[in-house]
């Protein structure tokens, strides 16, 4: 409710942001807008921080020079919206304030109209200020003026300009493509969107404008781009949401290489933009290195990878399987652990299968030369630590190679993140990036025992493997990749299948009939007879991109309106029942109650 007399803003112009003035100006008139950020009354004088976008100036309202003004002052709150005129002056020397840019001024105020008042807001207008992710996102619009937010938000747009830039360097073209579409298959549920004048029928929102980025490259453009919307109906993991931005491309006749550079490029730019330097070209891994190695497919090259040494305990009666990996692991700069971090270690790995050794000194007395060679291998200092592992030997536990790889790779991760605050080992500032090829085309479905499409089902085989395609699915690798930056996936993307009859087969080895793949893919399938060139292209999370380059860990502080776990948008209220009218305008009768 208004308390206090409002003013208009009428033909009022700002001369300067709040960030702006500086002791060269001292002397100038000038008017500020922008919000109470701090206000201090002392009798006489009335002292505000004014806070717009670009930063905060101190105002002085004083009782002997201007009563009526320093009267209004008085009125001011915190978070009012007020304008101001007044004349620049030195602080002085015992008043300036290093910590802000305009800390040697003030500004005199001589007018000041008073624009909106604001209710008491729900948590200050301060980063230092711990506030619960569920009040801040009910106040987003509060929340979003923090300093914190403000960079994030505002290093997100230079971002997505930074990348649009470096594309249209290349070459590329913004395109859009339609939210209201066909399903098309990233592996998830989609959105669906009921058709009002056509009863019965939906759109599906976009996981992907996969399809359509092709089906432009069939109709010529060459090179495309777009930072767009996907939508993913999946129940939501930590750090997932239900929408989300990719940078999406697509290219015409590139090798794997081409799409590499144009990527490389964006990527450069854009961590240009928030003052990090990249070097490309990044380094290459398959995806069966990066499995031996590192035991994931999204490597932390932060940490040395662990090493195979099977070999090394071969005659000896090392309790190892004899077709099973023994992993060694090194931990940079650990030292000594207790006995309860070990214990803690060992049921780590043994929950996932695995039999952990995690007593070198113990190893190194009952196989002294055969771990003189591990240390060897694994490069190891005095402080690191080392464990070992392999399969458990229980039949329930994993058994093929690669699964006990996988467990080692849990564990190395594991053991890592443990002691990274100790010891600041996953250094956030280091940004190691790696491109990983040749995944796996297929991948085997135990539940519906059929072959899905590891990626999605649009990725060609390489050449060598096309065989594979009918007989021997398990080891058919495709022209897909990832971009790994510190163990996260910021993207993935492949060179396509630009021909229909390769394209069917796919499908058929997928297990669609042809007349599936003629409903839900026909459009497609068609295009491809029409001249298709060979294309490939990537999507790169923004999202992930900008956190990391925030320095943030969670995606919804670099979202503007992000959603809850559940899926809610605790600001609007979203999603939320509707009229009954509405239901029966789409034909749509509920058969569940709403869940509130
Ligand atoms: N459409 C794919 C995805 O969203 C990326 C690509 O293959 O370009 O994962």
């Amino acid at each position: 409710m208004q308390t206090v007399p409002l003013d208009f803003l009428g033909e009022l112009r700002r001369t300067h942001d709040c960030g702006a003035l500086r002791l060269s100006d001292t002397g100038k008139r000038v008017i500020l807008m922008g919000w109470v950020h701090r206000r201090r009354d002392l009798g006489g004088v009335v002292f505000l921080h004014l806070r717009d976008r670009e930063g905060v100036t101190q105002v002085v309202f004083r009782m002997d020079a201007d009563a009526e003004v320093h009267k209004k002052a008085e009125l001011l709150g915190l978070e009012y919206v007020i304008a101001i005129e007044g004349l620049v002056d030195n602080r002085s020397k015992e008043n300036i304030n290093p910590a802000i840019p305009t800390g040697e001024v003030e500004v005199v105020c001589e007018k000041l109209w008073i624009l909106n008042e604001s209710n008491t807001p729900p948590f200050p207008m301060e980063d230092t200020v711990d506030v619960k992710e569920e009040t801040r996102l009910k106040y987003r619009y509060m929340d979003l003026r923090r300093p914190r937010m403000q960079r994030n938000i505002i290093l997100r747009s230079k971002i997505s300009l930074a990348v649009r830039n470096a594309l249209y360097k290349e070459g590329f073209l913004e395109i859009e493509t339609p939210f209201m579409t066909k399903s098309t298959p990233e592996g998830s549920r989609d959105f669906l969107v009921p058709s009002r004048m056509q009863p019965g029928m939906f759109y599906a929102l976009p996981q992907s404008p996969q399809i359509f980025k092709q089906i432009l490259m069939v109709s010529g453009f060459e090179k495309y781009f777009q930072i767009v919307r996907c939508f993913r109906d999946e129940d939501m993991r930590a750090d997932r949401q239900p929408e989300f931005t990719q940078i999406d491309l697509e290219m015409s006749f590139p090798q794997q290489d081409r799409v590499f550079e144009a990527v490389e490029a964006l990527v450069k730019a854009a961590f240009a933009e928030a003052g990090n330097e990249v070097v490309t070209p990044f380094p290459r891994m398959s995806y069966q290195e990066a499995i031996d190695n590192y035991g994931i497919d999204k490597p932390e090259l932060r940490l040395p990878p662990f090493k195979r040494v099977e070999d090394l305990f071969v005659g000896t009666d090392f309790p190892m399987s004899n077709d099973m990996p023994v992993v060694a692991i090194l931990t940079p700069k650990v030292g000594q652990i207790s006995r309860k971090e070990r214990d803690d270690i060992k049921a780590f790995g043994q929950e996932r299968g695995l039999r952990v050794f995690d007593d070198a000194k113990r190893l190194e007395r009952d196989y002294p030369e055969q771990m003189a060679r591990v240390k060897e291998r694994l490069g190891l200092n005095e402080d690191d630590l080392l464990i070992m592992a392999t399969w458990s030997c229980d039949p329930k536990g994993p058994k093929p190679k690669d699964t006990v790889l996988l467990a080692c790779g849990q564990l190395r991760l594991h053991l890592a993140q443990r002691y990274t605050d100790k010891h600041g080992l996953l250094d956030p500032k280091v940004f190691k990036f790696t491109w990983l090829t040749e995944f796996p085309m297929f991948e085997w479905n135990e539940e519906d025992q059929k072959w899905d499409a590891a990626h999605h089902p649009f990725c060609s085989v390489l050449d060598e493997d096309i065989d594979k395609l009918q007989n021997d699915r398990a080891n058919c690798r495709a022209k897909s990749y990832d971009l790994v930056l510190n163990g996260n996936e910021l993207g993935s993307g492949s060179i396509r299948i630009h021909r229909r009859d390769v394209q069917a087969q796919v499908f058929d080895a997928l297990g669609l009939t042809k007349e599936e793949a003629q409903s839900k893919f026909g459009f497609l399938l068609e295009a491809l007879e029409y001249g298709a060139p060979p294309h490939g292209g990537i999507a790169l999370g923004l999202d992930r991109m900008v956190m990391i380059l925030a320095g943030e860990t969670s995606i919804r502080d670099v979202i503007p309106f992000p959603k809850t776990a559940k899926g809610t948008d605790l600001m609007c209220d979203a999603p939320s029942v509707v009229a009954d009218r509405q239901l029966r305008d789409v034909g749509i009768q509920l058969r569940v109650k709403p869940a509130k």
